[in-house]
């Protein structure tokens, strides 16, 4: 072979340029390595869907006539890293040319990296060509600028791509339709069943099981879920614009105890694989949205705004601030995960049921993540490390530049700011707002102290009375910090107490 090309895990677009020929002169290399999949522990479903999207990528290469290597877990190829593998097989195969599609973590990247050192071989990074937005547009963009405002970036992509663009105004009159979407879900319409598949990994589960591979969570090997390949994940668009569109931006921000998916997408792991692209799924959704009178400009807008603005954003921040920011822990927090994050066993039922989702489904929404585990993530003041490591294990989308950016960003306001202007915090108020978990709860929502009372409550505010010097010169905050001060002495000395006993006992509660 003259060419040896890697093709990553998460980098399985079919559609990018390497593929338009069929060479005899280029071997494809697929490798499930041990370091990939023992730096954290994942869930089982994650590295099974992994696994498996990548052994169906090889087949299909392989039927269009191309040349593949495939390292299997148990081959013993597998203890390499990629750049000692790649070096290898160059060797033994005599190529002159190593090529790779740059990777989209900082760990790999660096990794990769260092084979431009060598001179035995010319290296060759190409371009994934999968994202809206190159590693340094963000960075150019807010240029010379303090605050990187999501909503500046986003309407940027939208003139920029012309997605739901009327000339150079917003299509529907105004960039944001926020205002009209975000109900609580209380059963006006039909949840349509999720498009789910069967897809039998049992032989992968039990080669991992050999392997000895640390993982968490539940798996019905012979039933996996999740789309692996290309035309299953074409299913799950067809499926999200026909069925779930017309009301995905009303209930975004909904929580339903007996519904894990609502109308969400369930896009992010194929997407994340890169079997589905960010452009093929807006022009997807947005011809559902010209051709279906049910789908009004509130749904399209959230949805396109989640995609081509907070999917791009985070990417341009991650390249941006790493590798810093995965070390950031700016409000100091310093706590051990509790137990109950590994089984679900807890009282609360907004924590049980959003947990138990996570470890059975390796899925859970964007306001289960942000609002539930989260917000108890961060008013126990648990450590953004054990945070991040839990997130980017547990979820079936969760690769770093995505996930570290809105757990440790976003949610754990690690980053003092630089991603949102204020913590993600709540009372209880909140979820029971956008919920039905409190009225199925031990605990009463509207109540601060006592041994029934929501622990969230007496949490919120001892987070804003502690941490309050964090936050003197931030404006957003001062309303919170105002009510703080309202509260009589006596009572804010119970509430403290009440939120001592959790924070140091969570798995009591
Ligand atoms: P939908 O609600 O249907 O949204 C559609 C798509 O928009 C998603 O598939 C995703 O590609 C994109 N999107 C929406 N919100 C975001 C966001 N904040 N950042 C980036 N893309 C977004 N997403 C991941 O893909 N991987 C992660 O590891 C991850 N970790 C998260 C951790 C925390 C603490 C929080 C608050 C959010 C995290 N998200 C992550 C973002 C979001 O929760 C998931 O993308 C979403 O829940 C995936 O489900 P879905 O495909 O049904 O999304
Ligand atoms: Fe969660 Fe509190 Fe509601 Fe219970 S009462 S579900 S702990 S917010």
């Amino acid at each position: 072979y003259r060419e040896i090309r890697l093709i990553l895990g998460d980098q399985l677009n079919s559609n990018h340029s390497w593929f338009k020929e069929v060479s005899t002169d280029v071997l494809y290399v697929l490798a499930e390595l041990k370091q990939e999949s023992t730096y954290v522990k994942h869930h089982i479903q994650k590295i099974c869907a992994f696994f498996a999207g990548m052994r169906a990528f090889a087949a299909q290469l392989e039927a269009q006539g191309q040349h593949v290597l495939y390292v299997k877990i148990n081959d013993l190829r597998s203890e390499n890293s990629f750049a000692n593998l790649l070096v290898e097989l160059a060797r033994e195969k005599s190529a002159e040319i190593i090529r790779y599609q740059l990777p989209d973590e900082y760990r790999l990247d660096a990794e990769l990296a260092e084979l431009h050192q060598q001179s035995s071989f010319k290296i060759i990074a190409d371009d994934t060509e999968h994202f809206l937005t190159s590693r340094t547009d963000f960075k150019n963009f807010f240029a010379g600028k303090k605050q990187f405002l999501m909503e500046r970036f986003y309407r940027n992509m939208r003139e920029k791509h012309r997605f739901l663009m009327d000339g150079s105004a917003p299509e529907g009159g105004k960039w944001n339709f926020d205002h009209d979407n975000r109900k609580k879900y209380k059963n006006e319409v039909p949840i349509p069943k999720p498009q789910n598949f069967a897809n039998d990994v049992t032989a992968i589960y039990e080669e991992i099981q050999q392997a000895q591979l640390p993982h968490f969570g539940t798996i019905d090997a012979s039933k996996l879920i999740w789309p692996i390949t290309r035309s299953q994940a074409l299913g799950v668009l067809k499926h999200f614009c026909e069925a779930l569109l017309p009301y995905f931006g009303t209930y975004e921000d909904a929580m339903h105890g007996d519904d894990p998916f609502l109308f969400h997408s369930r896009l992010s792991f194929a997407m994340n694989a890169k079997l589905l692209s960010p452009t093929e799924v807006i022009e997807a959704s947005i011809s559902a949205y010209r051709s279906n009178d049910k789908i009004s400009i509130a749904q399209i807008e959230g949805f396109v705004r989640q995609i081509a603005g907070w999917r791009e954003y985070v990417r341009g921040l991650y390249w941006k601030e790493m590798p810093n920011y995965a070390q950031l822990n700016h409000l100091e927090n310093q706590n051990p995960l509790p137990e109950f994050y590994w089984t679900g066993n807890t009282k609360m039922n907004c924590l049980r049921k959003s947990i138990s989702q996570s470890l059975s489904l390796a899925y859970a929404h964007h306001i289960q993540r942000l609002m539930v585990i989260g917000n108890f993530s961060l008013l126990t003041q648990l450590h953004p490390d054990a945070v991040d490591a839990w997130y980017l294990g547990i979820y079936i989308d969760a690769i770093e530049w995505v996930e570290l950016p809105n757990t440790r960003g976003m949610s754990q306001w690690a980053d003092g700011g630089i991603i949102a202007t204020k913590p993600y915090v709540s009372s209880g108020s909140y979820i029971n707002k956008m919920s039905d978990y409190c009225g199925k709860c031990a605990y009463n929502v509207k109540e601060r102290v006592g041994e029934n009372a929501c622990p969230f409550n007496a949490l919120y505010w001892n987070f804003l009375d502690e941490k309050q010097a964090f936050f003197k010169d931030n404006q957003r905050m001062s309303m919170m910090l105002a009510l703080l001060k309202k509260i009589p002495a006596a009572e804010l000395a119970e509430i403290k107490l009440r939120a001592a006993a959790v924070i140091a006992n969570p798995d009591r509660f």
